[in-house]
């Protein structure tokens, strides 16, 4: 028996609508040199349209895709709305990517305009020749003139090409399952990977961006989005943002502790969101220059593990609780939230707020150990987690033959390995490629690293496997000590005893300025390995 109910179709033309109509005082803020630009989202609803109608004008049709090589800012919100909404694909193309990957994401989505920022002009206009099917580039907040364009490729200004053009926009009915967005990821191995999106995955993920036991974003709340909107769709807010009417601050290329700090100071937002090292960088800057954050409700850290120490410091001294979270582009990218069962509290809350969190409801998830069997959620048994769900990938851009030993019955292979409570909190132990093998044992090396940033002189750690010729692999620590401390290798060594099995504790220790970075912030444990390969590390 078919239901009675209407076949309505979830599209972002109807969320664009939504939000710049019900919400039409609701406002996107971008900080730029001169201070906080405001614009409300009836504004962002008519720029929205004025971009759709301009790239119509361009020959955008069907479902042709438009690139976006962007800080986050107004612009890029227009494209977030307008590029989905009237019937075209959005690529955002990550600013950090090495030059031939950034070539082979645009000919490999086919990429027929792109919209740049005025900073990045430099960085894009290098790779722009070998660019095959890009026409027309767009350049927002800055002048088109700076831009030196091979034959066959037009550049214009973003506001002059939108100027003068309809304030509406006749947006398409469109099939909820269509292409709306993509996104590359590095995946497991060889190039990036593409992520599509359709117009169903990111309404319903953005419902669950919202809901209570997630970052229940609402209309009172003014979020500060510091995740980049060129990775994971930064974490959906700009979606889950238009569905409820929260206002947004974006930093546009402010990332620095100091702007940030400046920022949270002039608009006093009520929730953000950013990967740890963000967070790490802005504590170390308040404890010189001491200020009140205590406006954040909540601040939601994912993207790789977020430290203990830090959760504590930021509730303890700055009233500020920290949300953990889970996800990845291809999840679209939440796949699970640490808010702790309601009769959870002191230490135990903690501790589950220290997990990478529960699923909900639309995320089904199983771990699967070495022979491929399923292990039980029993909180102790350790295996790969695979998930499923109507916002998680089933398959990367270009079909089932790209990188199919991700997919596996239907099921997303994260690549991370962990355990599950019976209620449904998963703790991750490691990606699987950093997972580190000794004596046939498994160590943790996030736990390793949440025990070592744990002591006060500590700012990061990044720990690594290294070979040993008894044990196969051995722990590495990669020590980058705060400003003006002092700690030693057995000092540290000391502080783990009480902290972690006598076999796991490390005899190899260094200390470096910095930990490597990768394109979204998240510390760069291939480059720690080959540095140490080739002897610079030790
Ligand atoms: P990349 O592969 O470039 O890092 P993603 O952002 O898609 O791109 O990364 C997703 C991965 O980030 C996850 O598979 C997981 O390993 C890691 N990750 C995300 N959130 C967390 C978290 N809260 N704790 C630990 N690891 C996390």
């Amino acid at each position: 028996m078919l239901s009675t109910m209407q076949d309505d179709q979830l599209s972002l033309a109807h969320l664009l609508r939504h939000g710049s109509t019900l919400y039409a005082d609701s406002e996107v803020i971008t900080w730029t040199d001169a201070g906080a630009k405001r614009q409300t989202y009836g504004e962002v609803g008519k720029r929205a349209a004025q971009l759709a109608n301009a790239l119509r004008g361009l020959g955008v049709t069907g479902d042709q895709r438009v690139g976006t090589f962007m800080w986050n800012n107004a612009e890029h919100l227009h494209a977030y709305l307008a590029i989905p909404a009237m019937g075209a694909v959005l690529h955002t193309l990550n600013i950090r990517l090495f030059p031939e990957q950034l070539v082979f994401v645009v000919n490999h989505a086919e990429d027929h305009v792109v919209i740049v920022d005025g900073t990045l002009v430099p960085l894009f206009a290098k790779q722009l020749p070998e660019m095959r099917t890009v026409r027309h580039v767009i350049v927002a907040n800055g002048d088109p003139a700076t831009l030196q364009a091979p034959d066959g490729v037009q550049v214009h200004g973003y506001d002059d090409l939108l100027a003068g053009q309809p304030e509406t926009f006749d947006w398409p009915v469109l099939d909820e399952r269509s292409a709306a967005a993509m996104c590359y990821t590095s995946g497991t191995t060889g190039d990036p990977k593409g992520v599509v999106y359709s117009h169903r995955s990111i309404w319903l993920h953005s419902m669950q961006v919202c809901m209570t036991d997630s970052m229940r974003l609402d209309q009172s709340d003014k979020a500060l989005v510091i995740v980049p909107m060129f990775h994971a769709m930064s974490w959906g807010m700009p979606y889950a943002a238009m569905m409820v009417g929260t206002s947004m601050i974006m930093p546009d290329r402010f990332l620095q502790p100091e702007p940030i700090a400046k920022i949270l100071a002039a608009e006093r937002p009520t929730f953000a969101g950013a990967v740890p090292t963000i967070w790490q960088g802005l504590l170390q800057y308040l404890e010189a220059n001491p200020q009140d954050i205590s406006h954040l409700r909540e601040v939601v850290v994912g993207g790789s593990a977020a430290p203990p120490a830090m959760m504590h410091t930021f509730e303890e001294k700055y009233g500020v609780p920290i949300l953990h979270a889970w996800g990845m582009t291809e999840t679209s990218p939440l796949g699970s939230v640490a808010r702790p069962p309601a009769w959870a509290t002191g230490q135990q809350a903690w501790e589950y707020r220290y997990t990478q969190g529960r699923f909900p409801a639309s995320v089904r998830a199983r771990l699967i150990d070495d022979n491929g069997e399923e292990v039980p959620w029993d909180g102790d048994s350790v295996g790969e987690l695979e998930v499923k769900g109507p916002w998680i990938a089933a398959s990367y851009y270009g079909g089932q033959d790209v990188d199919p030993d991700k997919f596996h019955d239907g099921w997303l292979r994260t690549g991370d390995v962990g355990k599950i409570t019976p209620d449904g909190f998963l703790t991750l132990t490691d990606r699987a490629k950093d997972v580190i093998k000794s004596g046939g044992e498994w160590i943790s090396s996030v736990d390793l690293e949440n025990h070592v940033m744990s002591h006060p002189a500590v700012a990061e750690a990044a720990v690594i496997g290294v070979p040993d010729e008894k044990w196969d692999e051995r722990p590495l620590v990669a020590v980058v000590v705060r400003e003006g401390q002092q700690v030693t290798a057995e000092e540290l060594r000391e502080h783990l005893k009480d902290k972690v099995a006598k076999w796991q504790l490390p005899e190899h220790w260094t200390f470096i300025d910095e930990v490597p970075k990768t394109s979204v912030g998240k510390f760069d444990k291939k480059r720690l390995r080959s540095a140490h390969a080739e002897g610079k590390l030790d």
